[in-house]
């Protein structure tokens, strides 16, 4: 989830304070052409990535890193090749496989190991240094970040969602797969500073003037989540209990120079915590913490350490105070890193159900009016200049042009209407409940579509195509039989959908299809006076 557009103009004005939606994305790295994603390559399609260790000493003035990382790796048959992606920024030491000395090519971002290797378990381990390439703008485009804070200690952030994990460390860049046993990082730095990463932090050792920081997540991982922060933070939390009762930690990784206003922060924390339990059900990941770190950029949905950069700015939102790029931010727990889309392609369930949850959290706050007017302004923001789902293979930067954010978020919201408070809301918390779309299963447009239909009772593959795969419109036509009575009917939509008129006597819902459907009013009707469809209505 870049935060590229992540609150799109219309929504920033009700929850979001941040001048963020005016996108620069003209200030791109010398590495945007890297986008990851899109056809996978055939020699990486043999190999099921288990676990990566990443162990490296950064050198802050040098701007460089120095270690090594473990790939282990599943191959579903013998191949004569292993295949890593790493962005040409380093010299490469050694490669090892299973402890053997490999010969291997290093050239245009892919790092090619020569043998025979059977199927079954490997480990790859590569030693390199180098200079990993520098973000022109984060978190907008990726790389390291290398600055100070006031006080002059060394603050360094990494930013990957476009270019993924290959920015720093060999992997398999593809959304397709993470390494399903998770991750173990040993980040080496000077002993005043202190290192955040996803999981939990095994253990800090000492060794002359250096510290080295041991995080762990056993969970599964995506790529671009994959990430250290260092800085002179101090950690202050508290504990958290979950909608099912359980106790994590809820962790802020603040620089020093800020830690007075974390407490009050926290709160509005957990807040954003509670509200996105209450709809997506209970934080994915409290076996090991609900985690902030401070940042010198906007923000980012790294997994249990959510980049926050936001400078301690608020909203209000139902008289309290709001933090809404965190709110969104904190929502991929759920949407992007639970439920993970396997495809580029299909972005649209990460940042478009994301930003729903957004005016999700206006509704729970404000109300129905509050609602429906999020998501008024949410629909005149939409472009409409290609469909969201794109078709398959898709890379990071063709994903992200378009309406991912406010018309996948619209249309979570029209799916409400059609289907009902009853029987949408605990589908959609079914949906990222369920095993078999959640945590190693990666999920398509398809899945949502036939899990929201069986839910439903109803093939609602229509409107997941006119909303998803089209830049169409629903097409309603307003017939005056006669004075007084009207007809109304949908043109192609092979469905019937619930369909709010406002006439002479008031707000009515009426079934509609292909076939006119009768009405009265003594006014001219008004249809979808509330906004539940992106519609064109004509008036025949
Ligand atoms: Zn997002």
């Amino acid at each position: 989830m870049r935060i590229r557009f992540v609150v799109p103009p219309a929504l920033m004005v009700a929850v979001c304070a941040v001048a963020i939606c005016v996108v620069p994305v003209g200030a791109v790295s010398a590495q945007e052409h890297l986008t990851s994603g899109g056809k996978l390559k055939p020699e990486q399609a043999v190999m099921d990535i288990r676990h990566y260790t990443i162990a490296l000493k950064v050198n802050i003035p040098d701007k460089s890193i120095d270690g090594y990382t473990d790939v282990d790796l599943v191959l579903s048959k013998a191949t004569p090749v292993l295949l890593f992606d790493l962005l040409d920024s380093f010299h490469i030491h050694s490669v090892k496989v299973d402890g053997h000395e490999m010969p291997y090519s290093y050239g245009q971002n892919l790092i090619r190991i020569s043998g025979i290797f059977s199927a079954g378990k490997h480990t790859a381990r590569v030693t390199y240094d180098g200079r990993p390439h520098v973000a022109v703008h984060p978190p907008w485009d990726d790389g390291f970040t290398w600055t100070s804070d006031s006080s002059g200690h060394p603050w360094v952030a990494i930013t990957a969602e476009g270019t993924g994990g290959k920015l720093y460390f060999p992997c398999k860049d593809h959304p397709s797969d993470e390494p399903n046993e998770g991750v173990d990082m040993f980040i080496n730095v000077p002993e005043n500073l202190v290192v955040a990463g996803p999981g939990l932090l095994v253990e800090t050792t000492h060794s002359g003037d250096r510290s080295t920081y041991h995080w762990k997540t056993r969970y599964t991982i995506n790529n671009y989540s994959i990430v250290f922060n260092i800085g002179n933070y101090k950690v202050v939390q508290r504990e958290y209990t979950t909608v099912d009762g359980h106790l994590v930690p809820m962790v802020f990784y603040v620089l020093a120079e800020h830690a007075d206003k974390a407490p009050h922060h926290l709160e509005v924390f957990e807040r954003t915590v509670h509200e996105q339990e209450r709809y997506f059900g209970e934080y994915p990941w409290a076996k090991e913490k609900i985690g902030i770190v401070e940042t010198p950029h906007l923000g980012m949905e790294h997994q249990t350490m959510n980049a926050y950069g936001n400078h301690f700015r608020y909203t209000k939102v139902g008289g309290e105070d709001y933090d809404g790029l965190m709110h969104h931010e904190f929502g991929h727990e759920w949407w992007g890193n639970k439920v993970t889309a396997r495809d580029w392609a299909d972005y649209w369930i990460h940042e478009g159900i994301c930003t729903f949850g957004d005016g999700l959290y206006v509704l729970a706050m404000e109300g129905e009016d509050a609602y429906d007017k999020y998501f008024q302004r949410t629909g005149r923001s939409i472009q409409n200049t290609a469909p969201i789902v794109l078709g398959k293979d898709i890379d990071e930067e063709a994903a992200y042009q378009g309406d991912i954010y406010p018309k996948g978020a619209f249309f979570m919201h029209t799916l409400r209407w059609v289907m009902g408070d009853s029987l949408f809301f605990p589908t959609l918390k079914g949906f990222v409940t369920d095993p078999a779309y959640t945590y190693d299963n990666l999920v398509t447009t398809d899945d949502v579509q036939n899990y929201f239909s069986r839910r439903a009772g109803v093939d609602l593959s229509p409107l997941f195509t006119l909303y998803l795969r089209t830049t169409h419109k629903l097409e309603v036509h307003v017939r005056r039989v006669s004075p007084g009575h009207y007809a109304v009917r949908l043109v192609d939509m092979p469905m019937t959908l619930p369909l709010e008129i406002t006439t002479s006597a008031g707000r009515r819902v009426l079934r509609v299809g292909a076939g006119e459907v009768a009405f009265e009013s003594d006014t001219q009707p008004v249809v979808d006076p509330r906004m539940c469809y992106l519609s064109k209505v004509t008036f025949e």
